[in-house]
């Protein structure tokens, strides 16, 4: 390793996280960024903590152990977009493992360069049209839920033959799980929800695309159980996606536009005293934490980032407060529990397992790996497999464990799991176990 041998190890002071600087052009300088690469590259290979986390680190560290020198100089540097392929953003290096994030002098910020090398890749090369499609969730999602389209959208997609040309002519995976889109969507569902007016809690639902096309029974089981411990709900007068696919493309252009649409409706949200809430946590990862990394001055996306908070985070504060109802009408035994790694880096604790936990006779079984699924990589052709095996010791462990329940609060890591899984048979939000509970 080149860094000084004096340097110290770890660090005990907490991390600081640096604003992303995706506006200056060295930013996107390929020269500038190999050079970033070559010296984290050689960090992470004399460290090696997290070879089992994720594809990046293995793929690093075959490809300086197979060089001729055997360091990361010997690496060609046209193979370092082999390492950033293998990385889907999921956080867990920098928050779980590092201990040379910043403030260490080292200052390194694993998933960052890569979001880096992902964003001058798109801005200098582009993108599939595969890739293009996988990100465009909204537009796909408007397009697969207008009634009559939706019927045929939904057969084809069950349909080995149709999956068999996807997977040739589009490079979607043949077995990956591919969602089932919804007419009514959530938005559509749930328009007429008006609040109250009679309680100060009051909760604005961000329905995030997945949920509004794909899991549109997730906002109203939220409804119900909201409404049933009196807290005022209703939708985001209008949204569009959080950018999160478009920020795992690297396309930073589209996560601004995206950004510019959402924050001005939910930062006048905030004004008025909303809490905001999505769920899925990587939409509400978005809102908290990366574009506030990347628009660290401006004040509305402040206002949005204080304001907006995972739902049984939120759930949480009301039970701490002595208003949420313990009026549960069924117990659920045991739960095998997924915790999504966007939900683990938002540094909140389990709160789905603390509420779930106050239901008379049930048990919450955590299970803290990483499900592989992670936005598109589990979907495309080249990394599906890869991440069957990421997300396999998720699903062994739940088939062991045999519970009645299986839940994750990401939808698509749970679908993911179930599909691998040999026992589950329904994967669930643990919004859908507590308004079962409640017996709403
Ligand atoms: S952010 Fe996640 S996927 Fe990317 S390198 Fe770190 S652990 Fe791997
Ligand atoms: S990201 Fe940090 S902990 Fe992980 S291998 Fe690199 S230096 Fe080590």
């Amino acid at each position: 390793m080149s860094q000084e041998k004096t340097t110290r190890e770890g660090s005990l002071e907490a991390p600081t996280r640096h604003a992303l600087d995706w506006q200056s052009p060295d930013f996107y300088n390929e020269e500038s960024l190999n050079k970033e690469l070559e010296r984290v590259f050689d960090i992470c290979h004399g460290c090696r903590r997290c070879v089992n986390l994720c594809q990046s680190f293995p793929t690093l560290f075959d490809l300086v152990d197979e060089s001729d020198t055997m360091e990361v100089d010997g690496v060609d540097k046209a193979d370092y977009k082999k390492v950033v392929d293998q990385c889907y953003l999921c956080d867990l290096c920098y928050m779980t493992k590092c201990p040379y994030v910043p403030p260490h002098e080292w200052n390194v910020d694993f998933p960052h360069l890569m979001l880096r090398a992902k964003a001058a890749h798109f801005k200098n090369h582009g993108a599939s049209f595969r890739d293009k499609v996988l990100t465009s969730t909204d537009a796909v999602g408007k397009m697969s839920t207008i009634p009559v389209i939706n019927t045929v959208v939904n057969t084809m997609n069950e349909n080995a033959g149709f999956r068999k040309i996807l997977q040739s002519q589009l490079g979607v995976h043949e077995d990956a799980v591919v969602p089932k889109y919804y007419s009514p969507t959530m938005r559509q569902r749930l328009k007429n929800t008006k609040a109250s007016g009679q309680t100060d809690a009051k909760v604005a639902l961000f329905s995030t695309c997945y949920g509004n096309y794909n899991s549109p029974h997730l906002g109203e089981d939220l409804v119900k159980v909201f409404q049933h411990n009196n807290i005022d709900v209703e939708l985001v007068p209008s949204e569009c996606c959080c950018g999160m696919p478009k920020l795992e493309l690297g396309d930073l252009e589209t996560v601004k536009q995206h950004k510019e649409y959402n924050i001005p409706i939910m930062a006048r949200l905030a004004d008025q005293g909303y809490k905001i809430t999505a769920l899925v946590p990587s939409c509400v990862l978005m809102f908290k934490q990366e574009l506030p990394l990347m628009f660290p001055d401006d004040p509305e996306v402040k206002k949005v980032q204080e304001a907006f908070v995972d739902p049984f985070e939120y759930l949480f504060m009301q039970y701490r407060a002595g208003v949420l109802k313990l009026d549960f009408k069924e117990s659920l035994g045991d739960i095998s529990y997924h915790v999504a790694c966007h939900l683990r880096v938002q540094n909140i604790g389990l709160k789905a397992r603390d509420i779930l936990s106050l239901i008379p006779d049930t048990n919450i079984h955590p299970q803290e790996r990483c499900s592989g699924h992670d936005g598109t990589y589990a979907v495309k052709v080249e990394s599906h497999e890869k991440a069957v095996k990421i997300g396999r010791p998720v699903a062994r462990k739940v088939d062991q464990l045999k519970s009645p329940h299986f839940a994750s609060d990401c939808p698509m890591a749970a679908n993911h799991i179930a599909h691998i899984s040999e026992s589950v048979s329904e994967a669930r939000h643990p919004i859908s176990l507590l308004r079962q509970a409640y017996g709403l």
